[in-house]
């Protein structure tokens, strides 16, 4: 390819839309363009790193035992009627209608449209165990598409099902693809960590992300410092405290007056937030409950949910908690309350507690629990934070913050019971199939490489997705002597089977060292006067902007070595 040819307009400027760097610098260096908010077009060296990408996923999974098929995006309605999704997934699914009032979306995932398609074909355990994988755009109509193609509207998805007869055979997938996901990425030149995820309703310890860690990240995720559990704080478990020692004292009102959040009472009091129980009115499908956490922590919603055992969990509105607390907002306590308390770990250990006291301006001090309330029930329901002891060795967690670019999830049989995806067993019994999905964003991952891969002056490519490996720039293109040199030496690595573009441009050397720069390509072989007088050219290591003096004779030879052929 020669760099005249190819269609790759970069960008001095940096785009004012753009927040991050990956976004940034695949605007700049001319890889894709926004078409729409969250809808991009990707040009052609965007498609080849794509591409790369792309592959080395299809190897991993080939290799793993997956098959590639290729599903319908547009997907009939009656499917998620079946699993019950069409309702629950709200706002996020594209929908459409066709000429004969027919409803369809544009598949957000395909859990549904491949277990129809598996339950129409597999009747026998003979046929189990499936991994049916495919690479696809999938459309979110998401609340705030931002990142460039980190949180897009229309993103590129490797989805992968797995059918199983029995919960044992969906531990050796959910494996399998475990280890997939590890090579993949790490192919991918991407250096990701697996931490523990939440499951939503399906429950159970069965699902990991593979997060790439860095500020950007839109996830935060909790890890031991001292053993190997990590994950979500959207799951991360915490751990019981000891209850304390000391003896009860009595119930004391204090005057707080216009002291409503925790900040202020801690200033007022002058006692440790830990000492405050928080008091958090919710509706729980639409009846009032009461969460309790201690003044230092936060209410893991997704942890009190599961508890509740709930269909929707929000917030109660002011109305709402005067009506319950008998108190302006800011006030609530346990005490006195007569709707269900659920309490966290954090509050059940207290002794002689602040807690708001349900009347206005007023807290109430020395609360102890089963003597001046009683909860409904003592569970994990706040949000793991950094400072905490593990759950797993007592160890200390640390908390950094993720973008997921993969996730491993065993689903069960919730899709296949809804659907009715069943098989005959080895005694001719029927048994619904017992599954799994795992997904990788394809296009977050191209993203998620160049937030770890960058400089300056633009993106450092790993070699294993690099648009091209070399980049041939003589100093002057115009220069007879240079110019034959750069052509022969074109010729040469293209014959030599190395991904090769040539700038021929007539521009400053200046531009043209900025663009590939910019670009990334991991070599640069720079032809200029100085160095073909002695028969030489400067290769220029792209990650570590290192420069070596090499014969040209030996170009081709040293660049193959470099690339470990
Ligand atoms: P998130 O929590 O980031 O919204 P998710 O858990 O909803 O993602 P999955 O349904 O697990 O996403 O999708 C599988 C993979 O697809 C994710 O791991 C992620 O890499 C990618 N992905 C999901 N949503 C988007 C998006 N809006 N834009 C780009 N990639 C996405
Ligand atoms: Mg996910």
């Amino acid at each position: 390819m020669r760099v005249s040819q190819i269609y790759a307009p970069t960008l001095r400027e940096v785009p004012a839309e753009a927040e991050l760097v990956s976004h940034q610098y695949m605007l700049r260096a001319g890889l894709m363009r926004r078409a729409a908010s969250g809808v991009y077009s990707y040009l052609p060296l965007g498609v080849r790193v794509l591409q790369k990408i792309m592959n080395i996923i299809r190897e991993e999974l080939n290799r793993a035992g997956g098959q590639e098929i290729l599903l319908p995006i547009i997907q009939p309605a009656e499917l998620w009627h079946e699993s019950g999704r069409w309702n629950e997934y709200g706002e996020e699914m594209f929908r459409l209608t066709d000429r004969h009032q027919r409803e369809f979306c544009l598949g957000p995932t395909h859990e549904e449209i491949v277990t129809a398609l598996v339950r129409a074909d597999v009747r026998s355990y003979k046929q189990l165990p499936l991994m049916l994988y495919q690479i696809q755009n999938k459309y979110r109509d998401e609340i705030r598409p931002r990142f460039g193609v980190i949180r897009s509207r229309e993103f590129i998805m490797k989805d992968l099902y797995s059918f199983d007869r029995d919960e044992e055979g969906l531990d050796k997938s959910y494996q399998a693809m475990y280890d997939a996901y590890s090579r993949i990425f790490s192919r991918c030149g991407l250096d990701t960590r697996p931490v523990e995820a939440d499951t939503g309703a399906i429950g159970g310890d069965n699902s990991h992300e593979f997060m790439v860690l860095g500020d950007a990240g839109e996830d935060l995720i909790v890890y031991c410092q001292d053993c190997d559990y990590a994950a979500n704080v959207e799951r991360a478990e915490c751990a019981p405290f000891e209850a304390e020692e000391g003896s009860w004292q009595s119930l004391e009102e204090i005057p707080t007056p216009n002291v409503t959040t925790i900040e202020k009472l801690v200033e007022l009091l002058e006692i440790d937030a830990s000492r405050l129980i928080k008091t958090m009115i919710y509706l729980a499908d639409d009846k009032p409950i009461a969460a309790l956490v201690s003044g230092n922590n936060n209410i893991n919603e997704i942890k009190l949910k599961k508890v509740l055992q709930c269909d929707t969990l929000v917030l109660a509105d002011a109305g709402t908690i005067e009506a319950v607390t008998g108190a302006p907002v800011g006030f609530a306590g346990p005490v006195g309350l007569e709707i269900p308390i659920i309490a966290d770990y954090s509050v059940s250990g207290l002794v002689n507690a602040v807690a708001g006291a349900n009347k206005a301006d007023t807290h109430i001090a020395n609360v102890n629990i089963n003597r001046d309330y009683i909860p409904t029930k003592i569970a994990d329901i706040r949000e793991a934070k950094a400072g905490d002891k593990c759950v797993r060795c007592g160890g200390t967690f640390t908390s950094a913050r993720g973008t997921e670019v993969g996730q491993v999830f065993k689903l069960g049989t919730k899709y296949s019971k809804a659907l009715k995806a069943n098989f005959l067993d080895e005694n001719g019994k029927e048994q619904p199939i017992v599954m799994g999905c795992y997904g990788i964003g394809v296009s977050r991952t191209m993203a998620a490489i160049i937030e770890q891969h960058h400089d300056e002056d633009g993106i450092c490519w790993p070699i294993s997705v690099a648009p091209f490996h070399v980049i041939i720039v003589p100093v002057s293109y115009k220069d007879e002597e240079q110019r034959a040199a750069a052509e022969k030496l074109y010729e040469e690595l293209n014959a030599a089977g190395i991904e090769v573009i040539l700038d021929d441009r007539n521009e400053r050397p200046g531009v043209k060292f900025k663009d590939a720069d910019l670009i990334g390509y991991p070599y640069r072989i720079t032809i200029g006067p100085k160095q073909l007088q002695d028969g030489n050219a400067e290769l220029f290591i792209r990650s570590s902007k290192t420069k070596v003096v090499v014969p040209l004779s030996e170009i081709v030879q040293h660049i193959k070595s470099l690339l470990n052929r």
